[in-house]
């Protein structure tokens, strides 16, 4: 058991409470006034009025590239992904995948972040980093493909092998595994179709990246005369939910039909903006009901995974794109923050008992965090990585005051260097 005292607690609906948060296995079992205890705790925190609240979920991410952090930039997307980046991740082995997902996990413990939703590929590399941090993953089905037969096989077969392998949680309740493939665009129609057969045949949510660009959108309906997620609702891949991940260009139709099914819109706010794909309609999509949802992408197309930017882009852009400053209040931004509903996740979006411990702790004496008229504002609007004190995963605290507790950063950066650099004199893979 782990008692916080001293501590300012972000209640569910905002509102600030003093008091204590205690954590009993992997659950937050009490939240409330100080009180004298003779419970016997493992470990006691002063958190000195800092402010305890849910952890950030990274409803969409590809954690592993952080081996392409940096190394093509300024480029048109299209060139970026099918010059720059396909032929890099085909000299991936599933070590490298280790390490490099490790090494994601690393900053995401430094923004706050205690779940990615995660679209990669070596599965059993991905569990294991997860495993070994502590880290919970929900790992997203990333296949795609032509309509050859081989095609249809192979990316059927592994997207069901995959998901019967992971998608009852590990012991520890960490790793798990969701429906999912890349995009429309690079995946047949027959494997769509397979995959909609696996959703109902699973009950099961299919998530996938939706309308990322006006160019996706204008080939998707070349081909179907239907846009994205129209063709997802016609074939059946949202039937049982699941997410679009950017949903920049969506239709008011679109919109609807995502929100009939209890669809998540999952917003890359950072990444879209440097790859200019434009801005999703986040405040239209909050009026309208849709759930919301946030994602730091890759970190070779944002580049940092950085929550707090991702929230202050979510916000601001909105304004802009309206032309009104009230267009998306912050506390609707820092709910989407903590929601992982998109990754089957709803039972860490609060600090209540009963809910997972997966918690994260804001540093409020800080410059950029006084003074204190309104706490959740300064979170979005002035909040920093540089505010994060503590991030605690399934009832562990994984990182302490600037510590790793179960990483060793060093040997990580090491590693990942090395991993570039035998890339760089390997060239067998570069067209
Ligand atoms: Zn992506």
């Amino acid at each position: 058991m782990i008692r916080f005292y001293n501590a300012n607690i972000l209640m569910p609906d905002f509102s600030i409470k003093t008091g204590e948060v205690h954590t009993d296995g992997n659950k937050i079992s009490y939240v409330g006034d100080p009180k004298q205890t003779d419970l016997n705790f493992e470990t006691t925190v002063n958190l000195n009025g800092n402010l305890i609240m849910p952890a950030f979920k990274n409803a969409h991410t590809h954690s592993a590239m952080t081996f392409l952090r940096s190394y093509a930039d300024d480029l048109p997307l299209q060139q970026w992904l099918f010059e720059k980046i396909f032929p890099m991740e085909a000299k991936l082995t599933p070590e490298d995948v280790y390490t490099l997902t490790k090494l994601a996990y690393a900053e995401y413990l430094t923004s706050g972040i205690s779940a990615c939703f995660d679209m990669y590929f070596y599965p059993e590399s991905v569990s294991q980093a997860a495993i070994d941090t502590g880290f919970r993953t929900i790992m997203c089905g990333s296949v795609s493909g032509s309509d050859s037969k081989a095609d249809i096989d192979s990316a059927l077969s592994r997207l069901e092998k995959f998901y019967n392998t992971y998608k009852n949680f590990d012991k520890h309740g960490l790793v798990s595994y969701a429906l999912g493939f890349h995009a429309e665009y690079t995946t047949s129609r027959p494997i769509m179709e397979g995959i909609a057969a696996l959703a109902e045949q699973y009950k099961a949510p299919v998530s996938v990246h939706n309308s990322e660009t006006a160019a996706e959108v204008a080939g998707c309906i070349e081909r179907y005369g239907k846009t994205p997620t129209e063709i997802f609702c016609e074939i059946g891949i949202y039937k049982y939910g699941g997410a679009g991940f950017h949903c920049v260009h969506m239709t008011d139709n679109d919109l609807n039909l995502m929100k009939d099914r209890g669809c998540y819109v999952v917003t890359n706010p950072a990444s879209n903006a440097k790859l200019a794909s434009g801005i999703a309609r986040l405040s239209d999509m909050s009026q309208m009901g849709v759930n919301l949802s946030i994602g730091t992408d890759g970190p070779s197309s944002n580049n940092a995974l950085d929550f707090f930017r991702e929230m202050y882009l979510a916000c601001v852009l909105q304004k802009l794109l309206k032309n009104d400053a009230a267009a998306m209040p912050a506390e609707i931004i820092l709910k989407a923050a903590f929601d992982g509903g998109a990754m089957g996740l709803n039972n860490a979006n609060t600090i209540e008992a009963g809910n997972l411990a997966d918690l994260t702790v804001i540093d409020l004496n800080q410059p950029n965090m006084q003074p204190q008229n309104a706490i959740v504002k300064n979170i979005v609007y002035s909040g920093s990585k540089q505010n994060i004190i503590l991030t605690m995963i399934n009832g562990k605290i994984l990182y302490k005051d600037g510590e790793f507790m179960t990483l060793d950063t060093e040997k990580l950066y090491k590693e990942a260097n090395g991993i570039i650099r035998r890339m760089a004199n390997d060239n067998t893979n570069i067209q």
